[in-house]
C-alpha cells in the first residue's frame, strides 16, 4: 500500500530525512519507535504533502502511485489520514460540521445531516466522548486527551485506507489510552493499513503489530517485529544507535 524508498527530505538547509525506506501492505500494522527529534513527524506531514518539507531524494508510492505529485486533498482523497501530535483549534467549525464535510469531501458523496448525526453520536459514546462536543468547536477548549480522542474519532467516521497516527497517546492516562486502543482496533481490518507512532506498548495492547521499525537520526535502524517495542522499553535506543 504504502512504499517509500531511500527518501531524503530537508526543512530550509536542515536534512530531517536521510535516506529513510518502509514498505507497508495491506491489512498491516506497523510501529515507529524513535527519540524525540528523529524525524518522525516529519515523515508523517511529508507523506501528507506537507509544504514546509523538500524532498531532495527517493519516492513515496501509495497503491503505486506516486504521492508527490499529488496536492494534499488529493492525497486524503485517495485514502490517507493523519492524526496529529498536535490537532490544532478551529474556532467557527464544529466537530459535526467539519467531520461531515470531510467525508463529504473525500468520498465525494452527498451525506444526509440525520443519518450522519446518529452516527456520529454512536461512535462518540464508544469512544467516552460527551455527546454535546459534537457542537462544540473544532478542539477549542478542549484538553489533551480529548484531542485525542477526537482525532479517532474522524479516524473511524472517515475510515480511510491508510492512517497514520502521530502520538495520538501522547499525554493519555491509562484508560484514555485503552479507548484509544480500542478506537483503532475498531478502525483496522484486512483491507487498511496503519503506521503508528509511539513511545508507550499500551497502545498496542488490542493491535496486532506486524512489523516495529527503530527511527534514529532521520532513517529505519532497525526493523522486526513487536518485541523491538519490549526491547526499547527495557533498553531504550543506545543498543540501536549506529555510527553516522
Ligand atoms: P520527532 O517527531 O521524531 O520528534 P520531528 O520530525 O518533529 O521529530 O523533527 C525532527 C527534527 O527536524 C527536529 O530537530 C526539528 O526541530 C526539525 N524540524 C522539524 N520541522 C522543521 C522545520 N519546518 N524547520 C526546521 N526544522 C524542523
Ligand atoms: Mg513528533
Amino acid at each position: 500500500m504504502l512504499e517509500i524508498k531511500d527518501l531524503h527530505v530537508s526543512a530550509g538547509d536542515k536534512e530531517i530525512l536521510r535516506g529513510l525506506s518502509l514498505h507497508v501492505g495491506t491489512g498491516e500494522i506497523h510501529v515507529i519507535l524513535g527519540s524525540n527529534g528523529s524525524g518522525k513527524s516529519t515523515l508523517m506531514n511529508v507523506i501528507l504533502g506537507h509544504p514546509k518539507y523538500q524532498i531532495t531524494g527517493g519516492e513515496i508510492f501509495f497503491d503505486g502511485e506516486d504521492l508527490t505529485t499529488l496536492k494534499t486533498f488529493e492525497r486524503a482523497r485517495r485514502g490517507i489520514f493523519l492524526s496529529f501530535q498536535n490537532p490544532e483549534e478551529i474556532p467557527g467549525i464544529t466537530v459535526e460540521n467539519m467531520l461531515r464535510t470531510a467525508k463529504q469531501s473525500i468520498t465525494g458523496d452527498k451525506i444526509k445531516v440525520l443519518a450522519f448525526h446518529k452516527e456520529l453520536l454512536a461512535l462518540m459514546k464508544e469512544l467516552q466522548i460527551a455527546p454535546e462536543y459534537a457542537s462544540r468547536y473544532m478542539n477549542v477548549g478542549f484538553s489533551g486527551g480529548e484531542k485525542k480522542r477526537n482525532e479517532i474519532l474522524q479516524l473511524l467516521t472517515l475510515k480511510p485506507k491508510l492512517a497514520l497516527l502521530d502520538e495520538t497517546d501522547s499525554g493519555l492516562d491509562v484508560d484514555a489510552v485503552e479507548i484509544v486502543s480500542r478506537g483503532v482496533a475498531k478502525f483496522h481490518n484486512a483491507e487498511n493499513s496503519c503506521v503508528i507512532i509511539t513511545h508507550n506498548a499500551q497502545i498496542l495492547k488490542h493491535l496486532p503489530v506486524n512489523r516495529a521499525h527503530i527511527f534514529l537520526n532521520g532513517r529505519i535502524v532497525q526493523s522486526g517485529g513487536a518485541e523491538l517495542v519490549n526491547a526499547v522499553a527495557e533498553h531504550g535506543y543506545a543498543p540501536f544507535e549506529v555510527e553516522s
